[in-house]
């Protein structure tokens, strides 16, 4: 088999574990990773012995396929010059900055009749592969997403940042268009939303919780599912993926606790696992990685011309729904009135301390 010349281009803080990994893929070939720093290109390219360019004009040509990671608002431009090209492009999450970006890509691709993938990599992840191929029907869902405060991603905020991961995996599991969205967030550092919730009603009738924040100490993202199936839930961290159903005796009698003698109520909590529901565990944790999956997905797409799991109209979708999250928290209403403070950067000036302000030691490198 020929291999498949790729590109990374921007090769920051996630793009360079893109280059590593296609670098180490036997059936392709890394001819190159572009940075708009140039130091950045050399110290990669170096370290996977491949050629450096701070341009991406003469890559095109080169290519037979590449990978977009640099910021969101370069995302147009770039894949835009390789789609034209005729070449076909995984580009980072969020799609683009708006959807009338979104959708030109879009259009560029199927005019081109080629590939476009977006990296909503949870949708690899295989605890939610694992939960795709159950027959759910979820009602209800709670997805937070919580992280500490890396300094990175700050052109944009929490939603397009964070939640965009749970809006795509939402539409994908629900499979319903989104009716109404509630939703509250506030800045903390300034700028863009730190911390946000949602509120999503489906045309179904499911009803998401979704909260996301960059401010976290301890990172957490997980999501959980109820549907008259059953219970799923999913540990994104360590990708392990939870399912309580009902037994087969309470499906078949159901369980009316009101005629439970005293021992058997006393018994109750002890047997409601295991006796009237059943867990299973999955463990994917020894599955592999999902930017490996991602990646090798798009490269197959490449080469058969198979539409990507996740194409360019899932990554619309989602940047549009976070739009609607966007718009909902703007107007938030934090005294309840219009006229007064809304949105994110509006909430209103803390009265007091919480606690005796600490003394900090002076900063030395200061
Ligand atoms: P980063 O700032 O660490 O890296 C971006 C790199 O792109 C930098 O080295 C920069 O010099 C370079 N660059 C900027 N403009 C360029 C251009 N026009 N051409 C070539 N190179 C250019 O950012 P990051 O954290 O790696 O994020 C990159 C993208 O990946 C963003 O879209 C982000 O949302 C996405 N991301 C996705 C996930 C995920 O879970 N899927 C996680 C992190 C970041």
């Amino acid at each position: 088999m020929t291999r498949l010349r790729m590109a990374v281009i921007g090769v920051g803080h996630l793009g360079q574990h893109h280059a590593r990994i296609l670098a180490g893929l036997p059936d392709v070939e890394l001819v190159g990773v572009a940075d708009a720093n140039p130091e950045q290109a050399r110290a990669i390219a170096a370290k996977l012995g491949t050629t450096p360019y701070d341009d991406i004009a003469p890559l095109v040509g080169r290519v037979d396929a590449v990978s977009v990671v640099t910021p969101t608002v370069h995302h147009h431009a770039v894949a835009s010059t390789f789609l034209k090209a005729g070449v076909p492009v995984l580009v980072e999450k969020p799609v683009c900055r708006t959807v009338a970006e979104a959708d030109d890509l879009i259009a560029l691709a199927a005019k081109a009749n080629v590939p476009f993938q977006v990296g909503h990599i949870e949708r690899f992840n295989p605890a939610f592969e694992e939960l795709s191929r159950r027959p759910i029907r979820p009602k209800f869902i709670e997805a937070e997403r919580h992280g500490p405060f890396t300094g990175r991603s700050v052109d944009i905020g929490a939603v397009l940042d964070l939640m965009i991961h749970d809006l795509d995996l939402l539409l994908s599991l629900v499979g319903s268009p989104v009716r109404n969205v509630s939703a509250v967030g506030a800045a903390v550092f300034g700028g863009h939303e730190d911390m946000v919730n949602a509120r999503l009603e489906f045309e179904n009738g499911c009803v998401a919780h979704v909260t996301a924040s960059r401010i976290t100490r301890h990172p957490k993202r997980r999501l959980r599912v109820w549907a008259p199936e059953g219970y799923a839930g999913i540990d994104f961290v360590t990708r392990k993926l939870t399912l309580v159903q009902q037994s087969e005796e309470v499906r078949e009698h159901g369980l009316d606790v009101t005629h439970l003698d005293a021992a058997a109520k006393a018994r109750l909590k002890d047997e409601v696992f295991g006796r009237y529901l059943q867990v299973l565990n999955l463990d994917g944790d020894r599955k592999g990685d999902q930017l490996t999956s991602e990646l090798k997905h798009f490269i197959n797409c490449v080469r058969t011309g198979n539409c990507p799991r996740v194409n360019g109209e899932d990554g619309r979708n989602a940047l549009e729904l976070a739009e609607r999250v966007l718009t909902a928290l703007r107007n938030h209403q934090w005294n309840g009135s219009q006229t007064g403070p809304l949105g994110p950067n509006g909430l209103p000036a803390p009265a007091g301390f919480l606690f005796t302000p600490m003394k900090l030691a002076p900063n030395k490198a200061a």
